[in-house]
């Protein structure tokens, strides 16, 4: 089978062993053998999460956790603010107007981190039942500093809940979800966990729960409530993906073999090549300096190349880089590094563009 090998940010290159656990016969869901599956899952994510909270599992992709947690964790009359460096961000403020909550947006330059001062400034006026950030960026390449972020929430406004994503970093960069005191810190399976698509994950804090207690029309199937109740028999309310539940048992494990620490130094270490390449060939870097993310270069295409010439030149040689998001399209392109990929896999892709740009 022809193979493009992906440096896209999502879905990311899957280990074909890791494929090839989907394919085992299916089992009941109300079956021990499935519990067992839910609870070896479980144990393992915690410890990418770096939490000793529950982490929840859902047959969905991550948006479908960023509904959750606005869902949960905001009360009726209350306020969300929602602040937006990228595309990923704005679609946090998108969820929390769509769920109805009165939601408040606060725009950050893209390509800026969000930084704790803008997040005092913002919160000055009044109360807040959360606020929403993205870790990292994926259409900017932009990382904010989230731990400081958290710190700053728990010394001034310590009733406000801090809701990160993080789909495109868990499993690529140290986001110790536990020490940053996240109420909620969701991830998508798809992206730097190197799994397929189709489950999202949510490491979830105690102050959650006990807000969603005061939140009326949580839903069902994104009820903490209810996932709780099922979760603790190591179970779940609807019928969770079995295949891509035993496809993760053992990404988990290959992962936690690696080490997360040692995870997080490999994905460094591809972002500080790409960025490197990006430089030495009259290219620019359209996140700020200092908060660079470690899983996703955005490069400005100051020369001026034909992205669409270099996309076809890529995909003749089997591989796929991503264009920039929405308005940055042609003026920025985005190169992955995020999942399994190894310094020889970058060496493949930098070199490759190497030779179009000198053509
Ligand atoms: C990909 C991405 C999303 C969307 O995730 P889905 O799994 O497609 O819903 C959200 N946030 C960030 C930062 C992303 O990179």
């Amino acid at each position: 089978m022809s193979h493009t090998k992906l440096f896209i940010p999502g879905p990311t290159e899957v280990r074909s062993d890791v494929l090839q656990a989907q394919i085992a016969p299916m089992i009941g869901h109300r079956s021990s053998d499935c519990d067992a599956l839910i609870a070896s899952v479980e144990s393992k994510i915690k410890q990418v999460f770096m939490t000793d909270n529950r982490v929840y599992i859902l047959a969905a992709s991550g948006s479908g956790l960023q509904e959750a947690a606005i869902r949960n964790g905001v009360r009726e009359g209350r306020r969300v603010a929602n602040f937006v460096n990228g595309a990923f961000s704005q679609r946090w403020h998108d969820v929390s107007v769509g769920c109805g909550k009165q939601a408040v947006k606060f725009d950050v330059p893209w390509g800026q981190p969000v930084r704790p001062a803008d997040v005092e400034a913002a919160l000055a006026s009044g109360d807040w039942d959360a606020i929403t950030v993205v870790h990292n960026e994926t259409s900017t390449g932009v990382a904010s500093p989230v731990g400081e972020i958290s710190a700053l929430l728990h010394a001034r406004y310590p009733d406000t809940l801090l809701f990160v994503d993080a789909v495109s970093s868990i499993g690529g960069d140290w986001i110790p979800a536990d020490e940053w005191r996240l109420d909620i810190c969701l991830t998508s399976s798809q992206k730097a966990l190197a799994l397929p698509p189709g489950l999202a994950f949510a490491a979830v804090s105690d102050r959650v729960l006990a807000r969603a207690k005061e939140v009326t029309g949580r839903g069902w199937y994104f009820d903490f409530l209810v996932l709780e109740k099922y979760l603790v028999k190591n179970t779940t309310p609807a019928t969770p993906a079995i295949s891509l539940l035993r496809a993760a048992d053992l990404q988990l494990d290959f992962i936690l073999a690696e080490g997360v620490a040692a995870r997080v130094e490999r994905h460094r270490r591809l972002a500080a090549m790409t960025q490197q390449w990006a430089l030495a060939h009259g290219f620019g870097l359209f996140a700020a300096d200092g908060h660079r993310s470690q899983t996703v270069t955005c490069v400005e295409n100051t020369p001026g190349i034909d992205y669409a010439a270099l996309s076809k030149f890529l995909k003749s040689r089997g591989l796929a880089i991503s264009n920039g998001y929405g308005d940055l399209k042609g003026k920025t392109f985005r190169i992955a590094h995020m999942g399994d990929v190894t310094e020889a896999d970058m060496q493949e892709v930098l070199g490759t563009m190497s030779e179009f740009v000198r053509d």
